[in-house]
């Protein structure tokens, strides 16, 4: 077995762990790895600490990159360790591609779905997790699983997705896809001027659109005003752009290192909102992958926070519960939480993972810096709201949640807990996540 040590970081530059890196498990040195334990990898686009662990072994699925197509049944079997930005480009050779993607490419199938990944098509199509026909799960006995959504193992597969790795090495996995006539998403923006508004315009837009997201202004006097985008395939005869014009436009621009610095000021945030806010509303034609993941246009954005970096924290309310959306947009203003990326959206039905993120609800994605004099009282006090409206807080973006606050979100942590212990009785999975929740 080849092992390195490596320094590893959450996406939010703001936690990190000192561990050896693997791709392959073996029984030889079973006692060992038993000790720390061992936590599966992806492209390290989660921003706590779910794919760290200290001490122990990093298992990389970067082997398991094969992508087989099946345009007879619109299906996929794709190795975990494979980018979703490539995939994307295998399947738009063959007018094909995800029913769900989240807002970045940059993860690997394998954390798509230990996150079970939702996206801008929640309200329709659900989760990552709702896209599996099959996965091939490496226990940690060294044994290959096929699991199945249903049927005999369906406990081993709900505990899988959104299981945060703590079960196996997810090593591939047979996903559902859609058909598609282009790259080409027509695309429609409307602006808001507060939250009650943009509750209203959802209803429409999720109505009207397969994909639907909120970009709301939180940086002072005009904290829930906003932009709300919708969008939808085309047809080849609504297109009347050529579709080699829009290939070729996707251009990524790197940020130089020397902004290693944080310039993230208050100021600097509500005169970027203002400029976002006024911009031009989008109408007409854009490139599939440029609407799904704006971000990717900048690979190394998140260095922008300076060395001490930024968390995301994301959370899920009740649907009935709509109203508090102002009250909480209360207590970040109160706190002077300014932010350039606040994220609105409306999810479609619950997902099945037992560990899963979504419930039917609104979801609300904030990126704070870590120089914040308060932030874990902030955030402390958000995650008891969270908790009283009925909500949760999305663990693949977590990086403070305590045991007593999972079992108050996640009510079925008892039966995941069970499962784990059946799937895995010696505990190798282990995370630094996973050791902060008690989990593992
Ligand atoms: C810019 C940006 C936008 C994002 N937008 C969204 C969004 O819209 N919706 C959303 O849901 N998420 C979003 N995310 C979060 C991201 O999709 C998840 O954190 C995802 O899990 C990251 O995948 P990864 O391959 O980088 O995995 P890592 O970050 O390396 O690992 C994440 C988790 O997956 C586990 N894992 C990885 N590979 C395997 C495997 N082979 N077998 C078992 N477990 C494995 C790890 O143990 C860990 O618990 C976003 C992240 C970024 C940076």
């Amino acid at each position: 077995m080849k092992t390195v040590w490596v320094i590893n970081r959450g996406w939010g530059n703001n936690l990190f762990s000192f561990s050896k890196q693997t791709s392959n498990l073996s029984n030889e040195n079973h006692n060992e790895l038993l000790r720390r334990g061992v936590v599966p990898i992806g492209n390290g686009r989660s921003y706590g600490d779910s794919a760290l662990n200290s001490g122990g072994d990093l298992l990389s699925s970067n082997n398991y990159n094969q992508i087989i197509i099946n345009e007879a049944t619109n299906t996929a079997l794709v190795g975990s360790g494979v980018i979703l930005e490539k995939l994307e480009q295998e399947l738009l050779k063959y007018n094909l591609f995800l029913p769900v993607v989240p807002g970045t490419a940059q993860i690997t199938i394998g954390g798509a779905i230990a996150s079970d990944v939702h996206g801008k098509s929640h309200h329709h199509n659900g989760s990552f997790g709702d896209q599996l026909l099959k996965i091939k799960l490496l226990t940690s006995t060294c044994q290959e699983l096929e699991l199945f959504p249903t049927g005999e193992y369906a406990n081993f597969f709900w505990a899988t997705v959104g299981g945060m790795g703590l079960t196996g090495q997810i090593l591939e996995a047979e996903i559902r896809l859609i058909k598609v006539e282009n790259e080409l998403i027509s695309v429609e923006e409307q602006r808001f001027t507060n939250i009650s508004q943009a509750i209203d315009l959802f209803d429409n837009f999720n109505k009207k659109f397969l994909y639907t997201v909120a970009w709301l202004d939180i940086s002072g006097g005009s904290t829930g005003r906003g932009i709300i985008s919708g969008g939808n395939h085309t047809s080849i005869v609504d297109c009347k752009k050529k579709k080699s014009e829009f290939s070729k436009s996707i251009k990524k621009l790197f940020l130089p290192k020397t902004l290693y610095f944080n310039f993230v000021s208050n100021l600097f945030i509500r005169i970027f909102n203002i400029i976002w806010y006024y911009k031009p509303k989008k109408r007409g034609l854009v490139e599939i992958r440029k609407f799904m993941h704006p971000l990717d246009a900048i690979p190394n954005w998140n260095i922008v926070y300076g060395r001490k970096g930024f968390i995301q924290y994301q959370f899920v309310i009740p649907t009935e519960q709509a109203d508090s959306l102002q009250e909480i947009l209360l207590i970040l203003r109160t706190n002077k939480v300014f932010s350039f990326l606040c994220v609105l959206k409306k999810f479609g039905r619950h997902s099945k993972g037992f560990l899963s993120f979504p419930i039917e609800g609104w979801t609300m994605t904030i990126d704070i810096s870590r120089k914040h004099p308060n932030l874990s009282q902030v955030i402390a006090l958000l995650d008891e709201r969270i908790i009283e409206l009925g909500g949760r807080v999305y663990l693949a973006k977590d990086s403070f949640l305590t045991r007593k606050d999972l079992e108050s979100m996640y009510k079925k942590l008892d039966l995941w807990i069970e499962i784990k212990k059946k799937m895995d009785p010696d505990t190798l999975w282990k995370s630094d996540q996973g050791r902060r929740l008690d989990i593992c």
